[in-house]
């Protein structure tokens, strides 16, 4: 291969966004040339059913937050918090989970790494409602440590996310029961629009679909065992690229109004 000529087989793109893509001269650069913001994904690795991979929730939140970046321009995305606050999640294998005390102070050490280098404006992502909670106790000390850093949130309190998504299921004719808040119809359409190879639709089943609020309302939620023993909630079956690109384009839309009128939902 000649070294120089544009575009040969395992070039590193020139428009990439994602950090843990690019050469440190690549990062550099982009910020001098005005990338100051930043997006950071706090996602998970937690069991997603029988029909789902573990790392569903940090994947779709890179998905997200890489189309998020390319639409508002001038903009990096952080290598992600991989694994997020999933203890109600351990009774199933493969599960990992950070206390809330450990995740706020990785949370903490990632955006002062950041700060370093000159991003001015840092932008965390809940891709687990895990996390919701411990991102918004964790926001006072990162804007006391970071006063020069503006720093906003996709969302502070957990309870907002069922608002959420009946908004988005009335608008689009969609059953808020089957889209479900962990590996049902809503999840499982994403995976399918971004990861197709990670999704066995053929192991899609019926989760639980009844009142799950508990799950927020409560600062440790009760073992996901002991609400559906298949880890879902909602309804795997039916799920589509369709309606997974719908729920993408939702939430990279919802991102993207909340960064520009830069102020925190709270
Ligand atoms: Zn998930």
């Amino acid at each position: 291969m000649t070294c120089g000529e544009p575009g040969p087989p395992g070039a590193l793109p020139p428009d990439e966004v994602l950090i843990e893509r690019m050469t440190w001269e690549q990062v550099r650069d982009a910020i001098a040339r005005g990338a100051t913001r930043v997006l950071l994904v706090a996602g998970a690795m937690e069991q997603h059913g029988p029909h789902m991979a573990i790392a569903t929730d940090t994947l779709l939140g890179y998905a997200i937050a890489t189309r998020l970046a390319r639409r508002l321009g001038r903009t990096l995305v952080a290598p992600a918090i991989t694994v997020g606050v999933s203890a109600g999640q351990l009774s199933h294998a493969g599960t990992l989970s950070l206390s809330p005390e450990t995740f706020g102070r990785v949370l903490v050490d990632y955006c002062e790494s950041l700060a370093v280098h000159g991003f001015t404006e840092i932008m965390l992502i809940a891709s687990h409602g895990g996390n919701i909670r411990p991102i918004g106790e964790n926001l006072p000390e990162l804007r006391r440590r970071l006063p020069g850093v503006r720093i906003l949130a996709s969302e502070t309190d957990p309870s907002v996310v069922a608002g959420k998504l009946e908004r988005v299921c009335r608008k689009h004719g969609l059953n808020p029961a089957l889209i479900g808040f962990h590996a049902g119809q809503g999840e499982t359409s994403m995976m399918l629009a971004t990861h197709p190879d990670l999704v066995d639709m053929c192991k899609a089943v019926e989760g639980f679909t009844g009142d799950v609020s508990i799950r927020w309302r409560a600062a440790t939620p009760p073992p996901m065992s002991t609400m559906s023993p298949t880890g879902i909630l909602g309804d795997a079956r039916g799920s589509t690229v369709e309606i997974g690109e719908l729920l993408l384009e939702e939430r990279v839309a919802e991102l993207e109004a909340l960064v520009r009128a830069g102020t925190p939902e709270t």
